[in-house]
Order: C-alpha cells, then structure tokens, then sequence
C-alpha cells in the first residue's frame, strides 16, 4: 500500500498544527512512520486519502461501535443540522436522550451533557469534592481520564506513549490533591485512605482500564473498592467514557453488578460527536447549578446535532438485544484466531480481553496494571503494527490501546484480520 497522500499531507500539517494532529495519539510517534490521513469511512472500513482500504478497529477510539456512518446516526444529525446547530436554550431532545440513557444506565437519576470525556471526568470530581467537602482524589496509574489537570498523574494512553504521564504545566498543588493507587492493588487504596483521613473525596477509576491497553479488573476489586469509598465516606466514580455502553447497556456497573456514585460517559453516548456526560443519583446530582452550589456549564452544552447522534446511538443499542452478544463473539472469535497464529509462530505475548475490547501484549506475563503493560516489547508491536497496516488492518498506534471492536465487522473481516496476523507474525 501506497501512502504517498498521506505523507504529504501531514507535512503541511505539520507546519500549523503542533505535531500534525489535534490529538497526540493519533501521531505515529510510538511506532514510527505518518499517520493515515482518512478520506471517508463506512461500516468497518476506512478508506484513506490514498484510496486504500483499511479495516478499522480504532472506531474513532469507541464511538463507532456500531461502525461508520452508521445510516440512522447519518440521517438524525442531517435532519436536525437544517433545523438550527446550536442554540444555548433547552431543547425537547436533550430530556429525550437523558431519560434514555438513565433508563439505561443502573444507579442514576440525573444526568448532564457536555462535549467531551475530559469534560465529563473533570466535572465529576468537581461534584464529588463539593459533595463531600474534601479536596483529594485516588487515581489509578495507567488510567486515563481526560487531560485535565488532576488526571495527568502518571496518566495512560496517548501521556504514557508519549512519555509525559506526569505533564508539565500541572501546578505541584493540582497533583498533591491527586493520590496514585496500583490497578487491581486494594491494599495500596486501603494504605491512601488510612494515610489521608477524611480527606479524600472520591476514587475514580476505570472499571476495565483500556487505556493501558485493557486492563480487567481482578475478582472483587471493584466490590472492595466500594466497600472502601462507604467506610470512608467517600464516593466512587466509575469512568465509564470507554466501557459505557460498550460492555453492556449499562456499562461495567451493569457487567460487574456494582454501582458506583458519579458515571462519566463519553465516546459511545455522542455516535461520534463530540458529548460527554456524567450521572448519579439526584441527591448527588441536584449539588449542580443552577440547583446546587457547584458550577458547571457549557455553551455548547447538548448540541441538537450531538444529541440527534447520541439518541439515535443509544436508541440503536437499547433496541437491539443481540448486540452485545454479537460484539461478544466477534470478539472472542478475533481473540482465538489470534492466539493461534500467535502461538503458531511462537511469539510471546499475552491477550487481554472483556467484551467488545481486546488488547496484545508483547510479554508472557498477565498484565494486571500498569507496571505489567508497561513490559511489553515496543519493537516487537511496532513490526505488528507496520505489518497489520501493510495488510490493509488498522489498530491503534501505540502498545497502550486498546482495540475497538465494531459491530459492523463481518466474520470474513475477521478471518482477513486473523490471516493478516498469521503473515505478520511470521516476521516478529
Ligand atoms: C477517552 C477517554 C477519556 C477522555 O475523553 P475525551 O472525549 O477524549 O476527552 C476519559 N476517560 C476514559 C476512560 C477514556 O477512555
């Protein structure tokens, strides 16, 4: 495959945009070679602005669970773009999408929108500390909950594969309140709540970290985590911007059976536009302005056009029974295939994987955290990378992503993608 176009479109970018990109993981840096400018997308494919075709399992980083230009997704947000794209009063679509998602969603009253997983995140322990009253917040290494300041404490996906999880530009007092816990290391949260009494206001984690590549978690972490956050009075956020309606309809409270207080969603809730969101019980809830005493707000706050995307997205997924068993088994069925072709050329390597997303590691051991992701072998991915991408499939450039499995993957993209690993690790 040629990447000629693509190239030298990323030159020019290059000169206005730093790196080229507007967000860093999709530079190529970790792994070598320009980015893949993309033309158009439809179902599982992208086509490039080389004309090739590409097998997709970034899915725009999750939203696109359903695949691209999903027809409905398409039609609700062309419809509503003649009606007006913005008007910072309230519409009868924002109460449309809220009440959806929190028939949708266990333990939630209430929810509010905003324009991004970061937003979402960094509103929700906002709400917690002014909840509670306390200032410091658990965080787990490895996990990544947007790049606002208090999350960028040795944060995962794009911060580590760039080499900065601790960014400059994060003032020493933003980061004191940030308290760093192992994943899947409930001795160490217990060790952070009795070293910090009463002053901790929430733990916020990603229930199945992804951003580390996918991290599940250990039997009965989250429970004792939940445990922990009631003996201390201290709430527990569930970062749901990856596993929210991806893992089950109710996301991972719903899998794991465990509710937490405050759910940030992102990704799959705005079908590819730009939404965040974050949820909890009224009580919670109702401390947000204009009711409560905590501010939050957002001028393009509940867009019609990405609540048209959203709604017809969550709608899709609550209609469909069969989906998720579906993302299930493409999923299980893309892990075996690559498993033996992995085992065939005797690579070493470790698969994780819940649901709908899956991640190789190049080591033999389990990763459990973000120390065990972080031994992966760089070269040995980089090859799989190059290789995967020679082949026409693409998957994120980085060891520390996971891959997102869409539902529009047929089971002959999935043997492609399989045979695709045969070839390539062949040369690993
Ligand atoms: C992507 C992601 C975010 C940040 O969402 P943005 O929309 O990129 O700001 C936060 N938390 C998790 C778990 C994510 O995967």
């Amino acid at each position: 495959m040629l990447y000629e176009r693509s190239s030298r479109l990323f030159a020019e970018a290059e000169k206005v945009i730093p790196g080229g990109v507007n967000s860093p993981v999709r530079a190529f840096r970790a792994v070598g070679g320009t980015p893949v400018f993309v033309k158009e997308a439809k179902g599982a494919y992208l086509i490039d602005e080389d004309g090739n075709r590409l097998i997709d399992y970034i899915n725009s980083w999750g939203p696109m669970i359903l695949g691209h230009a999903y027809e409905p997704v398409v039609n609700a947000v062309t419809e509503r773009a003649r009606k007006g794209t913005s008007f910072g009063m309230p519409t009868a679509l924002e109460t449309e999408i809220a009440a959806l998602a929190v028939a949708m969603v266990p333990g939630i009253d209430k929810i509010r929108f905003v324009n991004s997983g970061t937003e979402a995140c960094m509103s929700a322990i906002r709400l917690a500390r002014g909840y509670t009253g306390r200032e410091k917040i658990i965080k787990f290494a490895g996990c990544y909950h947007g790049h606002s300041d208090s999350f960028l404490i040795q944060a995962g996906s794009g911060a580590v594969t760039f080499g900065s999880p601790n960014s400059p530009g994060v003032t020493q007092g933003t980061a004191k309140d940030t308290l760093l816990a192992k994943y899947n290391d409930l001795d160490n949260v217990k060790q952070l709540f009795e070293a910090n009494p009463n002053e901790i206001a929430a733990i916020i984690i990603e229930p199945v970290a992804g951003n580390m590549g996918c991290v599940p978690p250990a039997g009965g972490f989250l429970q004792g985590l939940r445990d922990l956050c009631d003996s201390n009075g201290a709430l527990l956020i569930f970062d749901e911007v990856m596993t929210g309606f991806r893992l089950a309809r109710g996301g991972a409270q719903e899998l794991y059976n465990i509710t937490a207080d405050i759910v940030a969603f992102g990704k799959v809730i705005g079908g590819g536009l730009p939404v965040g969101a974050f949820a909890a019980r009224a009580k919670i809830m109702d401390y947000l302005a204009p009711v409560g005493p905590v501010y939050q707000a957002g001028t393009l706050s509940g867009n019609p056009l990405a609540m048209a995307a959203g709604l017809e997205m969550l709608k899709a997924l609550n209609a469909d029974d069969a989906v998720y068993t579906r993302l299930e088994e493409k999923t299980a069925y893309l892990e075996t295939g690559i498993r033996a072709k992995l085992d065939a050329a005797g690579v070493v390597y470790t698969i994780n994987r819940v649901g709908s997303m899956i991640s190789v590691h190049f080591d033999a051991a389990p990763v459990t955290d973000f120390a065990t992701a972080a031994k992966g072998d760089n070269e040995t991915f980089r090859k799989f990378f190059h290789g995967l991408l020679r082949e026409g499939v693409y998957i994120a450039p980085s060891a520390y992503e996971t891959w997102f499995i869409t539902d529009a993957l047929t089971y002959e993209d999935l043997d492609f993608t399989i045979e695709a690993v045969g070839r390539v690790s062949a040369d690993l």
